[in-house]
C-alpha cells in the first residue's frame, strides 16, 4: 500500500508493507532512479548484518552499482566526524550528481544520510528505507541533519526523499524499548490532530505492540498522513509545523541533561507530552482529563511517563529556555486543548511550568 506525500511541486511515495524491501529495484525505477545511477547505501552496525546484503542483492541483480558505508549505531554517529567519513566514502565510490543515497536504518541513519544527500555536490537524490517506527517521523518533512557538540540537530537542511520504502517486516528485530519509543511519535500525531486515531490506538494497543504487520502498517500510514498534512501546509516551519513539537521542548531538555544516554528520544517526549498536558490543565488551557488519558495511552505502549530520576526541575527549565524554538528567551510551548487538538502557546508563565514539573519530580 502506498501513501503519496505532496510537498510543493514534488510528490513522493511512501510504500508500506511486509516484504516491500524486495521490490526496491522496481520502486527506484518508478521514482526515476535508473540503474544508470550509482547507489550508496548508508546503514549502521545493528541493521547492516540483518538487511544490507538482501537489499544490495536485489539492487545488483537489477543492474545497479552499489557501494555502502556502515556506521556505528546511536546518536553519536550524527556527528561532523562521521559525516566527513561518509562523504569521503561517497567521493571514493565515485558518486556523481545522478547518484542516489539510500538510508537503511532508523532515525540516526536517516538524518545523517539525508544530510549527506542534501550536501553531496549541492544535493543528490535521497531514498529512505526505515527500519524503526520512529523513522516514520523523519521520513515525512524533509528535515535532515547532524549534531554539533553544542546542541542537537544544529547543522542541517531540508531535503525531501524521492521514495520511502517502509518494510514492516524489518521492525520485528527491533529491541522492545525501541518499539515503544517509536510508538511515542505515532501517539504524538494522534494527540496533535486526530482524536479518532487516539481511540483507535487505545483500542488496538495490544495488537500494535505485537507488531502485527497489517495494524502497524495502518498506524504508520495514519501517522505519516497526519504529519504530511501539517508539513505540506507549512514546509519551512513558520506556524503550524511547530505543533509537531508537542512534548519536544521538555523532551529535548531531558535528553540533553541525561546526555542522551538514560532516555531515548521516544521516552523523553513521552514524559514531555505528559508534562505538556499537566501544564495545560494547571493553567486552565486544557479540559480536565486530558492529562490522565495522555498518561494512560502512553503506558499502554509501555512508555515511561514519570519524571526522570535525578533531574532538577530548575535545570530542565533552564535548558528549555535555550531551545531552538524559544524566541527572545520567552518560552513558547505546544499545549493540548483537548485530545487531538493542540495549540502553540506563547509566554507560558515559567512559574506554572516549574510548579507542574515539581509536582511530578
Ligand atoms: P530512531 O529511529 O529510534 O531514532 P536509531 O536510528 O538510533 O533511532 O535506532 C535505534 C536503535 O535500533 C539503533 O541501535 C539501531 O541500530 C537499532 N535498529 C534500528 N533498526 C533496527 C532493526 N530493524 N532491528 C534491530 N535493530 C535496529
Ligand atoms: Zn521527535
Amino acid at each position: 500500500e502506498t501513501l503519496y506525500v505532496e510537498l510543493g511541486e514534488r510528490t513522493y511515495p511512501i510504500v508500506i508493507g511486509d516484504g516491500v524491501m524486495r521490490q526496491v529495484a522496481a520502486l527506484l525505477q518508478d521514482a526515476g532512479i535508473s540503474p544508470a545511477s550509482r547507489l550508496f547505501v548508508i546503514s549502521d552496525e545493528n541493521v547492516a548484518p540483518r538487511y544490507l546484503q538482501p537489499l544490495k542483492q536485489a539492487l545488483v541483480t537489477a543492474g545497479y552499482r552499489v557501494a555502502d558505508c556502515v556506521i556505528p549505531p546511536g546518536e553519536q554517529s550524527k556527528s561532523l566526524a562521521v559525516y566527513e567519513q561518509v562523504m569521503t566514502r561517497a567521493i571514493e565510490a565515485g558518486l556523481d550528481r545522478k547518484s542516489a543515497i539510500l538510508a537503511l536504518g532508523g532515525g540516526v541513519v536517516g538524518d545523517l544520510a539525508g544530510f549527506a544527500a542534501a550536501t553531496y555536490m549541492r544535493g543528490i537524490a535521497f531514498v529512505q528505507v526505515p527500519t524503526t517506527l520512529l523513522a516514520h517521523d523523519s521520513s515525512v518533512g524533509g528535515k535532515v541533519g547532524i549534531n554539533h557538540p553544542l546542541g542537537k540537530n544544529l547543522i542541517g537542511a531540508f531535503h525531501q526523499p524521492r521514495l520511502v520504502l517502509y518494510d514492516t517486516a524489518a521492525l520485528r528485530t527491533l529491541p522492545e524499548r525501541e518499539v515503544a519509543a517509536g510508538f511515542a511519535e505515532v501517539i504524538k500525531h494522534g494527540l496533535i490532530a486526530d482524536e479518532s486515531f487516539v481511540d483507535w490506538l487505545e483500542e488496538h494497543a495490544e495488537r500494535l505492540w505485537q507488531l502485527d504487520a497489517e495494524w502497524v502498517g495502518r498506524a504508520i500510514r495514519r501517522g505519516c498522513a497526519i504529519k504530511a498534512a501539517i508539513v505540506s501546509a507549512d514546509e519551512t516551519e513558520q506556524g503550524q509545523r511547530a505543533l509537531l513539537n508537542l512534548g519536544h521542548t521538555f523532551g529535548h531538555a531531558f535528553e540533553a541533561l541525561c546526555e542522551y544516554a538514560v532516555l531515548n528520544h521516544g521516552e523523553a517526549i513521552s514524559i514531555g507530552m505528559c508534562l505538556a498536558a499537566k501544564v495545560a490543565e494547571r493553567i486552565g488551557f486544557a479540559q480536565a482529563g486530558v492529562f490522565a488519558r495522555t498518561e494512560r495511552l502512553l503506558r499502554l505502549f509501555r512508555l515511561p511517563t514519570a519524571w526522570p530520576n535525578g533531574l532538577e526541575p530548575e535545570a530542565v527549565l533552564d535548558v528549555m529556555k535555550r531551545d531552538k524554538k524559544a524566541v527572545g528567551g520567552k518560552l513558547a510551548l505546544v499545549l493540548p486543548r483537548a485530545i487531538g487538538q493542540v495549540e502553540l502557546v506563547k509566554d507560558v508563565d515559567e512559574q506554572e511550568i516549574l510548579t507542574a514539573m515539581k509536582e511530578e519530580a
